[in-house]
């Protein structure tokens, strides 16, 4: 079944080309998710202000937001791997 809507957290992060903190991507899951498993994923993005997309890590997020009403087909989902630092620092460590 699928009502259209999720839990899930809301990430804030700000836009590398216009400075602007309107790039958002989100995180579904229906329990609670540590921040720190949150952060090392990579989201796919997009500018609401100027349009600029590409990829972010979530350790750059200036802020993450729980919420109960997460559109399934919104733009910014997960990509469900982890973003590059944390897959060097694995293979480093
Ligand atoms: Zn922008």
């Amino acid at each position: 079944m699928n009502t259209g809507k999720t839990r899930g957290y809301v990430l804030t992060f700000r836009c590398i080309n216009c400075g602007r903190h309107e790039v958002f991507a989100h995180y579904a899951s229906e329990r609670i998710v540590f921040e720190d498993q949150i952060r090392g994923r990579l989201y796919q993005v997009s500018c609401e202000s100027c349009g600029w997309n590409g990829d972010a890590c979530g350790l750059s997020a200036i802020r993450i937001s729980h919420t109960t009403e997460l559109k399934a087909r919104a733009a910014g989902q997960g990509l469900g791997f982890p973003c590059l630092n944390a897959t060097q620092k694995k293979l480093a460590g």
